[in-house]
């Protein structure tokens, strides 16, 4: 583990606060909600890791299985009582998940993973040529000096929702005469997951090879339609040489409203889900809600929890792929499906491939699909433009 969290580990006082969203409402921590154990939650990681350097306890398959099923949310970042600490708290767990994968102590669900990433550079299992079949009869073209790069990402490229997000976002881009291009092909993985997995070797080659790719095209501006590509290439690519002006879909779109996308009224009431990659990782909160609130018609409502406290779907830090949370009435996507319901909202908006999927699942496993649908933020403006 590097110095820096060694040296400060011990200050974690377990007062619980990382539990909990700022206004207590419930616990916001996905793991511990799932699994009510001390261990759980971030005080107790930090508590179990601290033993470990201490040599008080041995790496385990327990050990492993708690610190894998962190889905890296930040709700202990935003809520922990300890400045000196806080800001570094996911960090560590990351540090310290590194240190399992360099042991090879690690779940045989995120070996699964982790082996998929490296033998066929995406989690799907699926050939490379298959990437650009969402794009099928749109008529995108390949990138070659336009404006934008728009990078898909695994769950854009093969996940089925995540498919029809990225058709969804080229055709409003195109249709608005945005000069963009795509990878097809040859786009790999941007890496998020895997480095927040802790395999530091492979999120290497993967960013390293993007970058070098990116270069290459003489790439400037990217447009990302999954927040935890964005996060990486944002804040992580820079750090080992490349450097891009990078976007979420959604703040390419906002300023297109009311300008080379015009809105007619959509009647529906609407509530929207953060994403924690865009949110409390990014500090975005405010683009989708605008986006939201420049369609006539549209009624949004917030959930208990939003904005810095937001219930994650359960899909981050790897989580989406590797399932260490599992399912069940606790999860942290059934809970928030349910918190959407309870807003009378009958549209739950997502800007995350991962959260469309994650929620989706959830609203078909509580039962609830003649209540509410998910529906990402594309899609609904596509629905509200006129023609
Ligand atoms: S809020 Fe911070 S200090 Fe308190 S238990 Fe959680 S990690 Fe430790
Ligand atoms: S990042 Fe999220 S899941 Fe991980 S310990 Fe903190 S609150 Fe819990």
């Amino acid at each position: 583990m590097e110095k820096e969290y060694a040296e400060i580990i011990h200050r974690c006082f377990r007062c619980g606060w990382c539990k909990l969203p700022t206004n207590f409402q419930d616990f916001n921590c996905p793991a511990y909600l799932k699994y009510r154990f001390e261990s759980f939650s971030s005080g107790g990681r930090m508590w179990l890791i601290r033993a470990c350097l201490n040599d008080e306890i041995d790496t385990s398959d327990r050990f492993a299985e708690i610190l894998f099923t962190c889905v890296t949310c930040k709700n202990c970042v935003e809520a922990c009582a300890l400045p000196k600490i806080k800001d570094k708290l996911v960090d560590i767990f990351i540090d310290a998940r590194k240190d399992l994968v360099e042991q090879g102590s690690i779940p045989p669900q995120v070996r699964d993973y982790l082996k998929a990433m490296g033998v066929s550079g995406t989690p799907y299992k699926r050939p490379q040529e298959e990437r650009a079949s969402w794009a099928k009869g749109l008529n995108i073209p390949y990138y070659n000096g336009q404006e934008y790069l728009l990078y898909i990402g695994d769950a854009g490229s093969y996940d089925e929702l995540g498919m029809k997000m990225s058709r969804t976002i080229a055709t409003l881009l195109k249709e608005a005469g945005i000069s963009f291009g795509i990878l097809g092909e040859q786009e790999t993985s941007d890496g998020n997951d895997v480095r927040t997995l802790g395999e530091s070797g492979l999120y290497a080659l993967l960013a390293e090879q993007n970058i070098a790719k990116f270069n290459n095209l003489k790439v400037k501006k990217i447009i990302t339609l999954s927040p935890h590509g964005y996060n990486v290439m944002k804040n992580d690519y820079p750090k080992i040489g490349g450097t891009f002006e990078v976007f979420h879909y959604t703040q390419v779109l906002l300023p297109l409203l009311n300008n080379k996308i015009l809105l007619d009224k959509l009647t529906a009431k609407i509530t929207y889900h953060d994403p924690c990659y865009l949110g409390r990782w990014n500090n975005e909160y405010w683009t989708p809600r605008r986006i939201l609130g420049s369609i006539p018609g549209l009624t949004v409502v917030e959930m208990g929890r939003h904005m810095k406290d937001a219930l994650c779907c359960g899909g981050g830090g790897g989580n989406f792929f590797t399932d260490m949370l599992g399912s069940g009435k606790d999860s942290s996507n059934r809970v928030r499906v349910r918190e959407a319901v309870d807003t009378g909202a009958e549209i739950l908006a997502v800007s995350c491939p991962l959260c469309y999927k994650m929620l989706d699942d959830a609203i078909k496993a509580e039962g609830l699909d003649e209540k509410i649908q998910v529906k990402d933020i594309a899609e609904i403006v596509y629905a509200a433009r006129k023609t």
